[in-house]
């Protein structure tokens, strides 16, 4: 049985005042121990929302991290930086990081290399836009996605990895995918981890990302291969955020 995970992705929004009191209200609520949670701030939050957090089962991580270990990089953050930190974990390859930074999948399978190398779980994020979705292409890109990881890294790997299957058209967007679109994907990136290791591709957990909300993540939660959810928007609202972590829990 895999213990469900549910990460919030606060993307570039608060204040450090909102940083600590949104931490401090989910770390209040007391999620129930049947599932992981991991925050992930913007990077000069990360300091008040570690503070808040520690003492509780609730993680931090960075909502991306360098594929270098650390030099002549302006405006990186290295994954020894963000353990350095007090972060668990970090976001690889999020869509809005493809798209709008041209991340490709050998830099994010790097990425995820070096976030490993430094004890952080990586979180994988794929998933097809709607131009590729129209196409019938989701299979397809979705699978190179991770096969660059698998490729990279190496199965035994994702033994530490959590994956996100995030629709480019679901984020953000108030378009679910409905759970059998998602459960449909999530058991086609299972089938790829099987074909090289069934054990590994049994425990890793795979989570749903895309316009999760209260009202719909018990029904996505309940298909078989979803393990929980990466939550955008209804991350910034502690009740909203705590209540799809109790329909994980
Ligand atoms: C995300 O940013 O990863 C995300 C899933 O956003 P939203 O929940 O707002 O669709």
């Amino acid at each position: 049985m895999r213990r469900k995970w549910v990460g919030g992705n606060w993307k570039l929004n608060g204040s450090r005042a909102m940083a600590s009191a949104l931490a401090g209200a989910i770390v209040d609520a007391d999620i129930g121990s049947t599932v992981d949670v991991a925050l992930f701030p913007p990077f000069p939050y990360l300091r008040e929302v570690c503070a808040a957090c520690a003492g509780s089962r609730i993680v931090v991580g960075g909502q991306d991290s360098s594929q270098h270990e650390a030099g002549a990089f302006t405006g990186e953050v290295s994954a020894a930086m963000l353990r350095d930190v007090g972060c668990a974990t970090v976001l690889a390859g999020h869509s809005e990081r493809r798209q709008f930074h041209q991340e490709s999948n050998e830099l994010v399978a790097a990425k995820v290399a070096q976030a490993l190398a430094h004890g952080l779980t990586p979180v994988l994020c794929v998933g097809e836009t709607l131009e590729q979705h129209e196409a019938g292409a989701t299979a397809a890109v979705v699978g190179n996605q991770l096969a660059a990881v698998m490729e990279r890294c190496g199965i035994a790997a994702f033994g530490h990895i959590v994956i996100a299957y995030e629709p480019v058209w679901a984020i953000g967007t108030g378009r679910c995918a409905t759970p059998q679109q998602a459960q449909d994907v999530h058991a086609l990136l299972r089938s790829q981890l099987a074909r090289d290791d069934a054990t590994i591709a049994g425990s890793t957990r795979i989570v749903y990302g895309g316009s999760v909300k209260p009202g719909n993540a018990a029904e996505l939660f309940a298909e078989a291969d979803i393990d929980g959810g990466l939550i955008g928007g209804a991350a910034l609202q502690a009740t909203d955020f705590v209540s799809i972590c109790a329909a994980a829990g």
